[in-house]
Parts: C-alpha cells; structure tokens; sequence
C-alpha cells in the first residue's frame, strides 16, 4: 500500500495535528487492533460486539501511527488521532479515494443469492489473463468492501467485489466507495425483506447501484427477474443474460449432473457455445454461469477460455455442493437461506433424486421481517408439492412450515444425533439428502454427522 499519512488525513478532513513535513507511509489499515503492526493505522468503529474505541490505546501501543475515531478521547491527546463524524462513513470515503488511486477496473457484483459464487467465478476466470483483487469470502458491507479494497496493491488489472446489502439506504453508501466499471446484477429474491420491506424495494435497491456505474460504465442484468430488470432499466439500458431463455445472447444452463456431484454446463454467447464443468449440480448456478459469461465476454475473453477457467474453479464450501458417497448423494448447501435458495435447491434436489429417496434436512429463514411466518408457510406448500420422503426441520420456525405440509413426514430435530437416529430408523440408505438453512442454524453439523457415518 503506498498511501501516506498526509494523503489520508486529508481525505478524512480530521482536525488532529499531525505533522506532515516527514510524511510516513501507511502499511495497512485495520479495525482490529490485535493485527495493528507498526506503521498501520487503526480506524475506531463501533461493532455489534465492540466498541473499537477502546482499543484505540492498545492500537497506538502495537505501532499504529494514526488512530481514527469519532469522539474526542482526552487520554489520546498529544497522540496521533484523527477524528471524524463517522469511522464507518470515513473507512468508505478512504477506501473511495484509493479507488480513484489505483488503475484497476472496478467490477461490482450484486443480487440476493449467489455473490460470492458469482465475485469467485469471475475472479477466477480474469486471473487466466489479468491480475485480480476480490473481496476476501464475503466481506460485503460497509466495513467489508472498504476494507477489502484497502487490502489491494492498487496495481492489479480489475477488482472483482461483492455488494451486499440488508437495509434500504446500504446501496447509497456502497455504490460511491465501489463506483463500478462495470456492475451485475444477477438475480433478486425475498431476502433481507425485514430491512427492505418488499420485492420493490429489494428490486430498486439492487438496481439502484447502476447509479453508481463510471460514465463509460456497463451495468449487466438477468432479465429473468422482471422487477429488477424493470428497475434497472429505469436507470441504465442493461446488457442481459439469462438462465430460462435459450435465445437469449449471453445464456446457461445446467447440461448433466455427473457421478462425482458435478455439474456439466452450456455456456452460450451469441452463436457460439462451450462446455464447462462446475463443482456443483445446482441448476440455480446456471445463473451465475449466464452472468460470469456476461461479464467474461464483455472483457474480451472468447468462450471457450471461459469455459476452460471454470473448469478449474474452485467454489466457497457449503453452497450446493454434492458428494456422490456410494448410494447417497449429500448436498451440502447449509451456508445460508432466504426463499429464492430455498425455493432453488429444493427443486434442484428434487430433479437429482428423481426416482430414488429424497430427504430434506432443513432450517429457518432469518432476517425476513414482517414475513417470516408466511415465508415459512409457503416452504410448508413447497414441501407439500414435492413430496419428500421425509424433512428434518431444526428452528422457531418449525410449526409455521408445518402448519401447510399437508400431511408430509415432517420431524422436528433439536441436534445432529436426532436427525441421524430418525434418517436411520427410516431405513433410508440410497437418498439424496439437502441441507439447508440460515448461517446461525449451523445445518452443516447436520450434513458432517451423516457424512461421517456413510
Ligand atoms: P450472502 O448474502 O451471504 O453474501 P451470497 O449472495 O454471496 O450470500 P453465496 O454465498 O454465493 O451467495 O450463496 C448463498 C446461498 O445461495 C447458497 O446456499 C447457494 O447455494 C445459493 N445460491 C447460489 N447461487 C444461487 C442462485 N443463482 N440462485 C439461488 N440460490 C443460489
Ligand atoms: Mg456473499
């Protein structure tokens, strides 16, 4: 990182005094004063769990050469504190500023599920020709994007990274710190709706970073979600791609699952296509296919060198991935859930199993609001309609989904053994089991306990 000490408090318009006759270079910026090493700078923010303040001093103490807060702290003064209104809003303007810095192209991915896959499979396919930067796992809001973008020499060709977004208003503090080249928005679902409020809202948020393109700047769209595709086009004419429509230009889709749980895909540019295949079975992640050859192309690579780099690419953990272990077929997809993945990987499940067993081991959607209980109502329809042979449910939210199963096997289990003494009693050994829940319903305990055993 070459950025100077002056450079930064001049950006941040702090009030602190420090002198920049011997202006000192910053080696790294950091908000958690255990990693603070001599020459860092150390921004003060207020977490859910801590309050950075308080380890202003101890930051000082490690090396850093400047701390960033928002409140006076009379035990710094004399020391090298620059304060601000907000450490938070500061981290963004300086991460902005770097931005303008360095020479890399900006490509900023957005969407309710399936970021990461996507900011993984493009990084991936860019680094055959071009060096990349990208957000470190899912380091996506207001504290995340800015700090990963701090992270980056600032020499690398582009800059892959995730925006994610819970409240009405986050786009509006993420978009000017991304300021995209290009920007892709590859689907919209019910998530985050207690901060949201409505499928509107999640579609004009989404869409709303387009505002936030480069003047020469491309915003790419699914146009498989006709609210966000609405939306977007209020702001910008889209460049689109599409996992439904076979005539669409930039089009995929899952061809084959293969013995080993993965998946064979069609990718499609224009006239052209090419075979690739990815470390999953989901059809769902023919989308991001669509959207990563979208954005590939745009940047000059020719479709088969797309698709020979996704041969290669390796997916974060625990996002529908299958492991084929002899007559059973795992599915592990227990990193999050909000309706559109749930919605997904049941019926992607369901086309896997097609005449063998299938069982759902599932739990609660968080962070839906006001919508909670119908959302778990319409997962009880969705059970009944595909019929597993069993679901295992862990959650609060366990009598909303039964409330419509309609009769379905439904079990309600409180640890990993339950479900294993229930799966076994059933008798059950050749099925293709899902598992699937929000983060803090922790399923991937669920999915180890069978793994181990089968
Ligand atoms: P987060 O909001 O936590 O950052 P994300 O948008 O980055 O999530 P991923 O981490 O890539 O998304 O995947 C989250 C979940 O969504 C996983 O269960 C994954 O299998 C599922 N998923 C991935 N792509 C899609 C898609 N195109 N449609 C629906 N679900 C998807
Ligand atoms: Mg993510």
């Amino acid at each position: 990182m070459k950025l100077t000490l002056c450079e930064l408090e001049k950006q941040l318009r702090g009030g602190s005094e420090i002198p920049c006759a011997e202006d000192t270079e910053i080696t790294a910026v950091r908000i958690d004063s255990r990693l603070v090493r001599k020459g860092d700078v150390f921004f003060c923010v207020d977490g859910a769990n801590y309050d950075g303040h308080n380890f202003a001093a101890a930051a000082l103490k490690a090396g850093a050469v400047a701390v960033v807060t928002s409140q006076h702290m009379p035990e710094l003064d004399g020391k090298p504190v620059i304060m601000v209104r907000n450490t938070v809003a500061a981290l963004g303007k300086l991460a902005a500023y770097w931005r303008t810095r360095s020479k890399a192209k900006m490509i900023a991915v957005t969407g309710s599920a399936g970021k990461t896959t996507v900011k993984e499979m493009l990084a991936h396919v860019i680094a055959g020709k071009h060096s990349v930067h990208k957000n470190f796992m899912n380091l996506n809001n207001q504290i995340g994007l800015p700090m990963s973008m701090l992270e980056a020499t600032g020499d690398e060709d582009f800059w892959v990274m995730e925006l994610g977004i819970s409240l009405l208003g986050d786009m509006a503090e993420l978009g000017p710190v991304a300021m995209p080249d290009m920007a892709i928005i590859h689907n919209i679902g019910p998530a985050h709706l207690e901060g949201l409020g409505s499928m509107e809202n999640v579609a004009a948020s989404k869409a709303s970073l387009f505002k936030y393109l480069q003047p020469d700047g491309k915003g790419l769209c699914c146009k498989d979600h006709t609210l966000l595709w609405n939306a977007a086009s209020e702001l910008t004419e889209p460049i689109s791609f599409s996992s439904q429509d076979k005539r669409a230009f930039y089009y995929s889709e899952l061809l084959e699952t293969l013995p080993d749980g993965t998946g064979r895909f069609l990718i499609k540019a224009g006239n052209e296509t090419a075979e690739t295949i990815l470390p999953t079975c989901g059809s769902h992640f023919a989308e991001n296919a669509a959207a990563v050859t979208c954005a590939a192309s745009l940047l000059g690579f020719n479709l088969q060198e797309i698709a020979d780099r996704l041969n290669t690419v390796q997916l974060p953990k625990q996002r529908f991935h299958c492991h084929a272990l002899g007559k059973w077929t795992l599915i592990d997809d227990s990193y999050n859930a909000n309706p559109l993945s749930m919605n997904k990987a049941i019926d992607t499940a369901k086309q896997i199993a097609k005449e063998r067993p299938l069982v759902l081991v599932l739990g609660d959607m968080l962070e839906l609001g006001d919508d909670a209980v119908e959302a778990h109502r319409e997962l009880g329809k969705k059970i009944a309609a595909i019929k597993p042979d069993v679901t295992f449910y862990y959650g609060k939210h366990y009598d909303d989904v039964a409330s419509s199963t309609n009769g379905s096997t439904f079990v309600p289990v409180n640890k990993p053994s339950e479900f294993l003494n229930g799966i076994h009693e059933l008798g059950l050994n050749d099925a293709v089991v899902l598992f699937k829940g929000s983060r803090s319903c922790r399923m991937e305990n669920y999915f180890h306990a069978l793994n181990n055993e089968v």
